[in-house]
């Protein structure tokens, strides 16, 4: 997997014309987009299959939480679109529902364990008196006896949780800035290296991208950090000239 493969550029943009504006301007930069739930509700399913007939992969962060027969019918719909990742939230119920629906297809199923926005106050709010890193792990144990493919933690829990759920399982982290960048409302911060080092498959980077000034160069910037964490030079492009993307 290059470096190009393992970042996930998150559109989070007001609406699906900017969001084609950002990934324009990205070009061959990105090959993997995130369209989240502001998105969704704003014509993100379009943009998430011009996106995927464009040949780019697609994580469709959905985020399922309901009654397990409508998460299974959600993760159903869901999994027809053809997205790579498709997220729900990691109650157990919950995600062996979302497993049942997704079938066969080949779309991957990522639990969200603890939102990157929320720390150990958040939990305890919650009257969860133990630490974020217990939580994180106790939700990854439960998606994989529940059959999910994955979750979606912070790059400071993956270390932990690739023991927990092996080389096999993917596992994605957000909350990801460069060193002395601005976190926003995130808590649970990691840097691009940091995260991969720490056995991070793929990032989802959005505001430090989609915002910056020049969103193919801050993509770059992403990428070559990434590069170095696993060694390898930054792949030029992540597709083949001939495929006219
Ligand atoms: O702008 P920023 O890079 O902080 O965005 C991170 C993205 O990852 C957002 O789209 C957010 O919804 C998503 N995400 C997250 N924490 C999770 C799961 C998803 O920040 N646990």
């Amino acid at each position: 997997m290059t470096d190009a493969d393992r970042l996930i550029v998150g559109l989070d943009t007001p609406d699906v014309d900017s969001a084609h504006r950002v990934v324009d301007r990205i070009g061959d930069a990105a090959s993997f987009y995130k369209v989240g739930l502001g998105l969704i509700y704003a014509g993100g399913l379009d943009l998430a299959r011009s996106l995927i007939s464009a040949g780019k992969r697609v994580f469709l962060d959905a985020k399922l939480y309901d009654i397990p027969q409508t998460v299974e019918n959600a993760a159903r719909a869901a999994a027809a679109f053809g997205a790579d990742f498709l997220t729900v939230h990691g109650d157990p119920k919950v995600m062996a529902a979302a497993v049942r629906g997704r079938g066969a297809a080949s779309t991957r199923l990522l639990a969200i364990t603890l939102l990157t926005s929320m720390d150990g106050d958040d939990l305890a709010e919650l009257g969860f008196g133990g630490s974020p890193q217990d939580y994180v792990a106790m939700r990854a144990g439960q998606a994989m006896e529940a059959g999910c493919d994955g979750v979606v933690a912070s790059g400071q829990e993956a270390p932990r949780l690739r023991g927990i759920m092996g080389p096999g399982a993917v596992i994605v982290t957000p909350g990801i800035r460069l060193a002395d960048a601005p976190s926003d409302d995130q808590r649970r911060i990691t840097t691009p290296g940091d995260a991969v080092a720490g056995g991070a498959d793929h990032l989802v980077v959005a505001r430090p991208i989609i915002a910056a000034e020049d969103p193919r160069a801050a993509a770059l910037r992403f990428r070559e950090e990434i590069a170095a964490a696993l060694g390898t030079p930054p792949g030029v492009t992540p597709f083949p000239a001939e495929s006219g993307l």
